[in-house]
């Protein structure tokens, strides 16, 4: 077996761990589901679990880290998951030292949106750039930033909470005490909460509003004109904050990109001189669910720095 890192996205209904080598190779992975209600105990072994079946299997002696991520806010010093909407059970307990303990091992935690930028970066349609914001669009808004090769975490590890910037002053509520944060104007829930404002149906799923909207429904398509424009304010602001190269939308909201890009796009052009008059690119994430698994497995790789051999 060659030296190889072991990934862990865990998620609120499942994990998923996987031993991959330098060049990104999956050489051996796990997946379970993971049931929050089993407490903190449950999560821990199953997390623990893992990791070990996967040092077993690919070799205790040629494993160079360990990467994890987890959703919510992380104090990243303390190895602390500050708050997570998801893993309540695992909220305020020292969750990186606890697993070190178990495994004899140590472990680089990160915020899963963080990791699945870093993924992108690594693996994905990030591969070509060192500098990038990702956006995930799925029941909420998560986000990561690249910059130099490695995740921008601010000074607590909390940078990047792309979800609850701005992007309507007097927008709707937020739990996270804001208005009009772009999560509750482009995530899957957004679009379901919409769809129940503008009296086209109850709990209709994003899916089915988007199918409403090929239909020619005109409240359905306003709903995706209000998530591109939305996405548009949130991205001109980033591009004229940090002129990268890329930004890119992963999640299940990207399906209905045809819908949302065209107005996105043109609110990004009115607002930023920099996206007019420069080969900026927002694009497309290729890696899907899997981001998040590859970007934990890059940490150790980020951490030890540029290959033996490498410029
Ligand atoms: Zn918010």
């Amino acid at each position: 077996m060659p030296e190889y890192s072991i990934g862990l996205d865990l998620g609120g209904t499942n994990l998923r761990a996987a031993a991959m080598d330098r060049a990104g190779h999956v050489l051996d992975r796990r997946a379970t589901a993971t049931n929050p209600d089993a407490g903190r105990e449950g999560m821990l072994g199953c997390m623990v679990n893992a990791i070990a079946e996967l040092r077993h299997s690919c070799g205790a002696a040629q494993l160079a880290g360990i990467g994890i991520g987890v959703p919510g806010f992380i104090l990243l010093k303390e190895g602390i998951i500050r708050n997570s909407n998801n893993l309540a059970c695992l909220e305020d307990f020292p969750i990186r030292a606890e697993i070190e303990r178990r495994l004899n091992a140590r472990v680089i935690l990160e915020n899963d949106a963080n990791a699945a930028a870093l993924g992108e970066k690594w693996m994905g349609a990030g591969r070509d750039v060192d500098d990038l914001v990702l956006l995930t669009l799925g029941t909420g808004v998560g986000g990561g930033i690249i910059s130099g090769g490695r995740v921008l975490q601010g000074y607590l590890g909390m940078a990047g909470e792309l979800g609850h910037i701005t992007v309507y002053p007097d927008g709707n509520p937020c739990g996270c005490g804001n208005r009009g944060c772009l999560e509750k104007h482009a995530s899957a829930t957004a679009i379901t909460a919409m769809a129940s404002m503008l009296r086209l149906g109850e709990g209709l799923s994003a899916r089915e509003v988007y199918d409403l909207a090929l239909g020619g429904n005109e409240k359905a398509s306003r709903i995706f004109l209000v998530v591109g424009e939305a996405l548009g304010v949130a991205l001109a602001t980033l591009v004229n904050t940090f002129n990268f190269p890329l930004y890119l939308l992963s999640g299940g909201v990207l399906a209905a990109w045809d819908l949302f890009a065209p107005p996105m796009l043109a609110e990004v052009r009115r607002r930023s001189f920099s996206f007019r008059t420069t080969a900026t690119r927002i694009e497309r994430a290729t890696l899907g669910n899997e981001a998040g698994l590859f970007g934990a497995a890059c940490l150790p790789w980020v951490e030890a720095g540029p290959a033996n051999g490498a410029a």
